[in-house]
């Protein structure tokens, strides 16, 4: 990708994300790509985070349309967390695609705002990477988790507990007089043991 010249805007000082657009308006049709890279606050979800000043890439053709300026391209970021099933940290990047009308005094459910000849990107921005950051993020798709017996990290250790019984099913298998077989079938009713739980 490379860079667009950006000589029509002037960049306000402590809101990067702010793009002058008066020539855009004053003729409709007309279009120019911007490219901002800058830090937004507060982007986390309950599972990941973009880290603090890292920063938020947003490319986007911005189109003059008769009832205000439509911005297309991407956002992108990257991101941090705790994987679900290790804890151990997961990052990844996320990259969306974003097409949004941006009106003066519009719907503020379906546009975003337009205030004079200033457009903001940072809240198209920072929706986008909200949606987007995982909630339950994976150091990778295949990350074995945490043993429920033992609580090791079994991306990094095995652990001899595979075949031993799991604790809650002793009782029965006193009753039946052997091998639980049952646990199988039954394990699928019992709810998953939570990681975080068994770390010791
Ligand atoms: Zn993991
Ligand atoms: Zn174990």
């Amino acid at each position: 990708m490379s860079p667009v010249l950006d000589k029509g805007s002037r960049r306000h000082r402590g809101r990067p994300f702010v793009v002058a657009v008066a020539g855009l308006l004053r003729e409709p049709g007309s279009r120019r790509q911007v490219e901002v890279d800058a830090p937004i606050e507060d982007l986390a979800v309950s599972g990941s985070h973009v880290p603090e000043r890292a920063l938020v890439h947003v490319s986007a053709l911005l189109e003059s349309v008769h009832d205000g300026i439509l911005v297309s391209g991407t956002v992108s970021a990257k991101w941090e967390g705790a994987c679900r099933r290790c804890l151990d940290e997961a990052r990844g990047e996320l990259c969306v695609p974003v097409r949004e009308l941006c009106v003066e005094g519009g719907d503020v459910e379906t546009t975003y705002a337009l205030l004079g000849d200033e457009l903001d990107l940072e809240p198209i921005a920072h929706d986008a990477c909200i949606l987007e950051l995982p909630l339950a993020p994976l150091c990778n798709e295949g990350c074995l988790g945490l043993c429920p017996e033992c609580g090791v990290n079994r991306n990094l250790e095995q652990c001899s507990c595979d075949p031993a019984p799991d604790p809650r099913w002793g009782p029965l298998a006193l009753l039946g007089g052997g091998a639980p077989q049952a646990r199988v079938a039954s394990s699928a009713a019992g709810p998953e043991p939570v990681p975080g739980e068994t770390t010791e």
